[in-house]
């Protein structure tokens, strides 16, 4: 590493914050002098805006994406004694978010080019007690939600989106998000549309639906009142900062969204015909690109090569949730095409400002890296 060769941000997102630096420093501003830090205008405002760009009826904030999860779930009757269908590699989030409902989770495979669950997959994981399955868009690539909705009516099941990486993606024109009962998401500030702290969102055109959802995160205090509480809830509100934040980031989603595509094209092409591939992206939509990913053999080696070459790489993620000790106690399935993937997979740099010079660096740099002998750099 030298100064020709300066590191690459995993993501930049002082970066994003750069273009819409005044909206952000008004946003604070106004806020500080609002003393509306809890259930403030700011919040309401957001919500809409959320709503419309998701294309849903209904937005309701809360604390963090792991909450909106559960919370989707609660709101939808699921919980003790009810079995809820995850793809076994996401973030162990999306576990927790059903235990803390109070269901089982039970884990499924996924495809092996995209890693998205599948009719298939779904289908294996059903049993009797299957209410639900909370279906992840991975890496921000939307799982065919038509197909796994036909499987889903079928048994009878409810279909939860976590959409933590997915703002924006498309899917035959709708959003990530709309397409399922409930669909959640995560503004922790590495996510595409990111906070500056914890913060999340379920949407939904259910309108009984929302209205559960919003009690339940606002100490069960029914819509409107202020001492009336009809159930027994939970503090989970999405903080007016926060809502204020993301309405002045939101306007440049697309744009971000946008560049992360071109970005992975261009990484897609450059490493063409090495050894390395990225996730297969599924027909028929417009993915919002989290993460980059490949998969690499010997990826321990490779992921120290290029730190060698300031080039940092993360895995997201190295063990499938069935295999990490806590969760062993829902079964440990035999799960091929997840358990062999955490082994392969690589997340390489991907901001939605990074240069194409960058981009080629990187790929150059896995390239030199997929060419050395396996002995070398150890
Ligand atoms: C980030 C993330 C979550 C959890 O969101 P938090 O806001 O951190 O609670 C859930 N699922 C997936 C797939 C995520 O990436």
């Amino acid at each position: 590493m030298n100064s020709a060769n300066p590191p690459i941000p995993f993501l930049d997102i002082n970066a994003m914050n750069s273009e819409v630096r005044r909206q952000l420093n008004g946003a604070w501003q106004d806020l500080m002098w609002s003393g509306e830090f809890v259930r403030g205008h700011a919040v309401g405002r957001f919500e809409r805006m959320w709503a419309e760009y998701c294309g849903t009826s209904h937005a309701v904030g809360v604390a963090n994406g792991t909450d909106a999860i559960w919370l989707a779930l609660r709101g939808l009757g699921v919980g003790l004694g009810d079995e809820v269908i995850v793809p076994a590699n996401t973030f162990v989030a999306t576990v927790e978010a059903i235990v803390q409902a109070g269901a089982a989770p039970r884990f499924a495979d996924v495809d092996p080019e995209t890693l998205l669950l599948t009719p298939e997959t779904l289908t294996a994981a059903l049993t009797p007690r299957t209410r639900a399955a909370v279906v992840v868009h991975l890496y921000g690539q939307v799982a065919d939600m038509d197909a796994l909705d036909a499987v889903a009516r079928r048994a009878g099941v409810v279909l939860v989106e976590d959409a933590a990486q997915a703002h924006g993606a498309q899917y035959h024109g709708r959003r990530a998000g709309s397409l399922g009962a409930a669909g959640c998401f995560s503004f922790y500030p590495g996510k595409n549309l990111g906070a500056f702290g914890d913060g999340g969102a379920v949407v939904t055109s259910d309108d009984v639906l929302a209205e559960r959802i919003r009690e339940l995160g606002d100490h069960g205090r029914r819509a409107g009142s202020h001492d009336e509480h009809v159930e027994i809830g939970v503090n989970s509100r999405l903080d007016t900062l926060q809502a204020a934040v993301l309405a002045a980031k939101l306007p440049r989603l697309d744009a971000w969204n946008e560049a992360r595509r071109e970005h992975v094209a261009r990484y897609r092409e450059r490493l063409d015909g090495c050894g390395v591939s990225l996730i297969g992206q599924p027909d028929g939509q417009l993915p919002a690109h989290h993460l980059a990913v490949v998969r690499v053999p010997e990826r321990d080696r490779i992921r120290a090569e290029l730190a060698r070459d300031g080039i940092p790489t993360r895995v997201h993620y190295p063990t499938p949730c069935h295999r990490l000790k806590p969760y062993a106690q829902f079964g440990t399935p035999r799960l091929p095409v997840a358990e062999r993937a955490s082994r392969e997979i690589l997340s390489l740099p991907l901001s939605p400002h990074m240069t194409s010079d960058q981009v080629d660096r990187v790929a150059g740099a896995l390239q030199r890296a997929m060419s050395l002998p396996e002995a070398v750099g150890v």
